[in-house]
């Protein structure tokens, strides 16, 4: 029986890609080793977003180095946004990895472990959904729906449209049939993924009705399938966050309550620069519908720190947008220029590390005040809560996430993948805390039984 052993880095896309390397493994008969020291082959699905990842995944391929000396049958393959950005360039300068492979090509690695040959391959087609791939997923109850690939965007510092291709959408029809496996499979919570979920179907053939597949229309075709609770998607992108997917949110009982909306800077000169192709009024304008239709939805965000050319006045445009928006919470990044990127030929007007570092403690202080702020609206309230296991930092407590992506930890009884309504009773700026309600927990096993009783509204 051979052993796997897979690290993954990055996104929740490329954990998305591990489940499906993990699935189709499994498929071919590996089974997953533990520990990296106990496979015969050692794989990883890695990032290339920032400098910070390529480092982090280098310290990992030095070991796989040292255990390929010690046993020289192992077999070391690279997937992901790095093995894709380098390429061939992979086998020069690590000679002792057998494979290499893009995002767009994990199916090649079964080709390649099936094959007789074990020379040096890489793989970097942009061909193919690795949700096409059987899946072994982490939490049975949360399952991840890949429903494109790739990205029109140019985006100044992004290193992902070189790494994973074009726009691709996958058929409608495809997806409903896969969400409704999941959820006979018992997946309760079901998140779309795409480097822009909102600008899904624009590449698909008009249907019969002469209309092109929309994100709104798909959220509404998801929201359909008997058993799916909760429908999450990232990551959406400014310029096509239209009112009808706001609408859905508002109208679609599964679709929750909790919308990504990166703004990377608060400066129309520096989005500019970045070519975001949305300037700060615009950004404002979708967060002022957004707040107009879902006055209680929590928004979420990513924001750069110095960006070439960011002046104090941008960086302080940046901060008021924080203040003005409210975020519920935020990922914040310093500026890390990426090969191959237009950003990453700018030489004038570069920020110092000293500014930028002074400048993200100052981003990182506001960003938690405002979201300790947001977050004391949810105390004293019920709010219905997937259990995902056991509390991180209290063994005797549970885990869960709310609708509004709010991270809950909390004394009760429910079992992980269990929705049931706990009452929170404080909040900081990343977790709430509360009791689960046990009264509810019997009417919703009544309500989970045979001849449940009315149901209440939510
Ligand atoms: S939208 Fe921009 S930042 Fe996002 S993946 Fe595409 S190019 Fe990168």
């Amino acid at each position: 029986m051979k052993r796997y052993h897979l690290t993954t880095f990055g996104c929740q896309m490329n954990e998305h890609d591990s489940e499906r390397m993990k699935g189709m493994l499994e498929s071919l008969g590996y089974v997953e080793a533990p520990e990296r020291d106990e496979a015969e082959l050692i794989l990883f699905n890695t990032c290339s977003i920032r400098e910070a990842a390529d480092s982090r995944f280098l310290t990992h391929l030095g070991e796989a180095r040292k255990l390929k000396r010690e046993r020289s049958e192992v077999v070391v393959g690279v997937g992901g946004c790095w093995a894709q950005s380098l390429k061939e360039e992979v086998f020069e300068r690590f000679p002792f990895v057998d494979v290499a492979f893009g995002p767009g090509q994990v199916h090649m690695l079964a080709e390649f472990l099936t094959s007789d040959s074990l020379s040096a391959q890489g793989y970097f087609e942009f061909e193919g959904f690795t949700g096409h791939l059987p899946s072994r997923r982490t939490r049975p109850f949360q399952g991840w729906l890949q429903i494109s690939v790739g990205c029109n965007c140019a985006c100044s510092y992004c290193i992902v449209p070189s790494t994973r291709g074009r726009e691709v959408s996958r058929p409608a029809g495809e997806l409903v049939e896969e969400v409704a496996a999941m959820a006979a499979d018992g997946v309760r919570e079901v998140t779309l993924l795409g480097q822009n979920v909102n600008s899904y179907g624009r590449d698909l053939p008009r249907g019969e009705d002469g209309q092109r597949a929309s994100f709104a229309g798909l959220l509404h075709k998801l929201d359909a399938v008997d058993g799916i609770e909760r429908i999450r998607y990232t990551s959406p992108h400014p310029k096509d966050m239209r009112e009808d997917v706001i609408r859905a949110h508002a109208e679609l009982a599964s679709v929750c309550e909790h919308i990504h909306l990166p703004l990377q800077s608060g400066s129309s000169r520096i989005l500019k620069a970045m070519r975001r192709t949305y300037d700060r009024s615009r950004y404002l304008d979708r967060v002022a519908m957004i707040r107009e239709h879902l006055p209680d939805v929590a928004i979420s965000t990513d924001i750069i720190v110095g960006f070439p050319g960011e002046s104090e006045e941008d960086f302080e445009q940046t901060l008021e947008v924080v203040e003005q928006v409210g975020y519920d919470s935020a990922f914040t990044f310093v500026f890390s220029p990426r090969r191959g990127t237009e950003a990453a030929t700018i030489t004038e007007d570069l920020v110092p590390h000293p500014v930028k570092s002074a400048r993200m403690e100052r981003l990182v202080e506001l960003v938690q005040r405002e979201a300790r702020a947001r977050s004391q609206r949810f105390v004293g309230r019920t709010l219905e809560v997937l259990v995902e296991g056991t509390s991180r930092n209290d063994p005797e407590r549970l885990r869960g996430r709310t609708s509004h992506n709010k991270v809950v930890n909390f004394t009760g009884l429910a079992a992980p993948g269990e929705l049931t309504d706990v009452r929170i009773d404080s909040a900081t700026s990343q977790t709430l805390a509360g009791e689960e309600l046990l009264r509810d927990r019997v009417t919703r096993a009544l309500r989970a039984s045979p001849n449940p009783p009315a149901r209440a509204a939510r």
